[in-house]
């Protein structure tokens, strides 16, 4: 048996996306930019998405761009709303890398620290807002550690402390656990990711608000009203709003039912592992989100081992657990290195079950012991 405790990494296809899907890659293939019968059967699936992930997102359909996933939409919203309005761009120190090298690759970047608990120092933040910045961008939830940012203060500030920004969230985490089109309504620029919530990789949505303009980072047909060229995926596309459909409709249920999975999970890890902590307060974090750190181990020889038991989890994000340095997200949290160097991401998902949980308490703690005996 295995228990994929990694969703937050990526997600299995939920079995409707790929019944959505199918006819898309298969009779329906047209080119939905054409203007003939074939184009238009293509056409028609394409809008029809449109609808469904603008009123999933609390956008209008105008203001959505398709993009090849979060990477890209995170790019577009910075690079993009920079090129269109220069100015300086400040966003949190524990953004995912999307964000934070698309900010790095401009002109003076700022970051913005955090609390010990993942949480923007909202002081800090405003201290580094004025007239010349164009953009702030604060993520919904993070990708390590599951923290919930209080984007609804971050738009209230920027709004009085810089007023020629705009706000950019990536909501990519967590548009399976919370009310993205509620929580980021205040947000001009707001990134999602299908993968991270039962859709198909590679595809992703940029909500860009009526007004906002960004210059497009991807130059070429001029699809998107010319924000984001490029033949549309629209099998990705729609099984992204199927997925999104799925995830919205049983979202309460789900976030209900997987917390009281990731508690014991959490819970029994802690009672188990002696110097064993929980990173981040588990009241403001995604119900998904399980992150340790135990002093005496290495992430990578934990993984491992884990892996050997059946259990699939990573040390920080998916993007950097190849690499040995600590993850910056623990660091700017102040997790001190030793500690940091002994994390652990479990990441549930709508499809975790309790046999999952289980298993990870049978192995996970021998697991840990081993290692702080070798
Ligand atoms: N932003 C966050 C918070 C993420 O967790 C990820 C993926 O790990 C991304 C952006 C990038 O999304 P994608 O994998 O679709 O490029």
């Amino acid at each position: 048996m295995t228990a994929y405790l990694d969703h937050a990494a990526t997600t299995p296809m939920r079995p409707e996306v790929l019944e959505a899907m199918m006819p898309f890659l298969t009779e329906r293939f047209g080119n939905p930019s054409g203007s003939h019968a074939v184009a238009r059967e293509a056409r028609k699936g394409l809008d029809e998405a449109r609808e469904v992930v603008a009123e999933c997102l609390g956008a209008r359909p105008g203001e959505i761009v398709f993009t090849a996933g979060g990477t890209e939409a995170d790019n577009l919203a910075i690079v993009g709303r920079y090129r269109a309005h220069p100015g300086r761009v400040v966003c949190t120190a524990v953004e995912h890398h999307a964000v934070l090298h698309a900010c790095r690759s401009l002109p003076e970047p700022c970051t913005a620290p955090v609390r010990p608990d993942g949480v923007v120092d909202l002081a800090a933040l405003a201290e580094l807002l004025d007239e010349t910045v164009s953009v702030v961008s604060v993520m919904l939830a993070n990708n390590e550690v599951g923290t919930v940012q209080p984007l609804a203060d971050v738009v209230e500030l920027v709004r009085d402390r810089a007023p020629n920004a705009v706000v950019h969230t990536d909501a990519v985490q967590a548009f399976p656990w919370l009310d993205v089109a509620a929580l980021a309504a205040g947000a001009a620029l707001v990134a999602v990711s299908a993968h991270k919530f039962g859709g198909p990789k590679g595809v992703g949505a940029l909500v860009v608000r009526e007004g906002v303009t960004v210059e497009p980072v991807i130059h070429g047909g001029g699809q998107e009203r010319d924000r984001r060229s490029g033949t549309y995926n629209v099998a990705g596309i729609v099984g992204m709003a199927a997925a999104m459909q799925g995830t919205v409709s049983r979202r309460a249920e789900t976030v209900a039912r997987v917390r009281i999975l990731r508690d014991r999970l959490a819970d029994g890890l802690l009672t188990a592992i002696p110097d064993a902590t929980e990173t981040g307060d588990r009241a403001n974090k995604i119900a998904g989100n399980c992150h340790l750190a135990f002093a005496g181990v290495e992430s990578e020889a934990l993984l491992v081992l884990l892996d050997g038991g059946g259990v699939c989890a990573a040390a920080g994000s998916a993007c950097t657990s190849g690499a040995v340095e600590p993850s910056h997200v623990l660091t700017a949290m102040g997790v001190p290195p030793a500690r940091a160097a002994g994390a652990l991401r479990l990441s549930l998902g709508s499809t975790s079950t309790d046999a999952d949980i289980d298993l990870a308490l049978d192995v996970i703690p021998p697991a840990v012991e081993r290692l702080r005996s070798s």
